[in-house]
């Protein structure tokens, strides 16, 4: 991005409010349009996120982040709308992020906009964002925590991550989360067997969805029974069954994420969590710029001529590797 590019967007995310300093105190007293904004610098990358970072520290760490995640199609979107509404009725207030961290052109669009035309949309108890990966550096897993800390520090009690069911970045959003739901639907192909390697082993509870669908039972009685050759002790995820349409059983699921938070809260795994968290954004943020210096140092062409010795033969790749560090 270059910086005529950041002089823009500062200008266009600070136009309506007399400075950045007016975001900040209007996005903490949950206006809309603020944290919106704030957002928006999260996502593009903006260089004024320092200032927004700095401004935040020490708020929140009130808001009890809940992640969502398994295939598409089991009732994700469903079942956020829905958790949503029971969190509302309890005067709850919800920010919800929708992250597809596949995807850098329609990142988010698929499950952001259903749940935005839903009937939150318009609840200033709800806050409701797509995250899209718009090339960043540091791509989501630098974005999403940026984005949590902006909705933590706007005071929702609750956030929701949702992610799309797709690979490595999926399981590091995933790890943001205090409390992580892995959905599970029957119809979906081979049962859990279908689920892909590593997702099962993150889930705190486990959400049957579309318990109306024959092959519910089926998918529980996996889960149980994988269960038991657990390694044991400590928390054992719930299986709770939904039916997300009609908001059946999202009752139970809240009672046992909030069951998960006293748990978290009580053995002490909620501070150890939220460190691990902190560690796992420094380390984004490291690692964002030391990319950064890497291609400011390096152009293309002192990579090609560097990729041309070892092509050659006078030079290895790691002598190559190690020239271009140098200049760092
Ligand atoms: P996502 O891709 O995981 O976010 O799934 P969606 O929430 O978009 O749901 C996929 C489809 O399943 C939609 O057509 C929903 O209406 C439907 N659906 C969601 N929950 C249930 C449920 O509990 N029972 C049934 N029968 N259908 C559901």
């Amino acid at each position: 991005m270059t910086e005529g590019t950041h002089a823009a967007e500062t200008g266009s995310v600070r136009s309506g409010f007399s400075g950045l300093a007016e975001v900040i105190s209007r996005a903490r007293a949950r206006e809309t349009r603020a944290v919106a904004r704030l957002i928006s610098l999260v996502e593009h990358d903006s260089p004024a996120l320092r200032e927004v970072a700095a401004a935040l520290t020490g708020t929140g760490g009130q808001a009890h982040v809940v992640g969502l995640t398994g295939s598409p199609g089991v009732g994700k979107s469903t079942t956020t709308s829905a958790l949503t509404a029971v969190l509302r009725s309890a005067g709850r207030s919800v920010g919800i992020l929708a992250v597809d961290p596949s995807s850098p052109f329609t990142g988010g669009a698929l499950l952001g906009d259903r749940i935005r035309m839903s009937e939150h949309a318009t609840d200033p108890g709800v806050f409701i964002r797509s995250l899209a990966s718009r090339g960043q550096l540091g791509g989501l897993s630098a974005a999403v925590p940026q984005a949590l800390r902006v909705l933590d520090a706007a005071g929702f009690d609750v956030i929701l991550i949702e992610t799309v069911g797709v690979g490595q970045a999926e399981l590091e959003i995933a790890s943001l989360a205090d409390t992580t739901l892995v959905v599970l639907a029957p119809g979906m192909g081979d049962g859990i067997q279908a689920v892909k390697a590593g997702i099962l082993e993150i889930a705190d509870i486990f959400v049957v969805n579309k318990a109306d669908r024959d092959g519910a039972a089926n998918v529980s009685r996996d889960l149980r029974h994988m269960q038991s050759y657990g390694p044991g002790g400590g928390w054992v995820a719930p299986i709770v069954k939904t039916v997300a349409s009609s908001g059946d059983g999202i009752g139970d699921l809240l009672e046992q994420i909030d069951g998960h938070m006293a748990h978290l809260r009580s053995s002490g795994s909620l501070a150890a969590r939220r460190q691990r968290r902190a560690a796992q954004e420094i380390e984004s943020i490291a690692l964002a710029s030391v990319r950064q210096r890497f291609a400011d140092a390096n152009g293309p062409a002192a990579l090609d001529a560097a990729a041309h010795d070892v092509v050659a033969g006078t030079s290895d790749p790691y002598q190559a590797a190690d020239r271009l560090l140098d200049s760092l």
